[in-house]
């Protein structure tokens, strides 16, 4: 058996592989959260610099307000779609069909559009290239 496959981290090859897994843009292997998605109460906690290649993750001061536009952009697809889910499956409901609804479902969205709102920012508006390790 060879030891050294078990040991050598994940690579995410693709872009859009790296943003799904949360992986650094640089790298592709280091994580950029510090928890598994499911831990809800520490969801937003972050590594400061990438385990693997030592990058900085937020690349310049205040460099995470820029992905609050991209979990904007979220918030508002994740509204129109589940407004047109209820309006064609529960027959157009009084306004309060839409309100609940959609705003339990956003709330619980929360954790995952603030991390994928914050990888999706890193990688496509950083200007870090990837450079895979050796
Ligand atoms: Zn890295």
């Amino acid at each position: 058996m060879n030891d050294s496959k078990i040991l050598k981290p994940k690579v995410a090859h693709s872009r859009l592989q790296a943003i799904i897994e949360e992986k650094c843009p640089r790298c592709r292997q280091g994580k950029m959260f510090e928890y598994p998605f499911l831990r809800v109460d520490k969801f937003d906690k972050m590594h400061e610099f990438c385990p693997v290649c030592n990058l900085r993750f937020e690349v310049e001061p205040g460099f995470w307000y820029g992905a609050m536009f991209i979990s904007y952009g979220f918030s508002v697809g994740l509204l129109i779609v589940l407004g047109v889910v209820i309006y064609w499956f529960f027959n157009d409901p009084p306004i309060m069909g839409y309100i609940i609804p959609i705003t339990v479902i956003s709330l619980l969205a929360v954790p995952f559009n603030f991390r994928l709102s914050r990888s999706v920012f890193i990688h496509l508006f950083s200007f870090v290239k990837y450079k895979p390790q050796e």
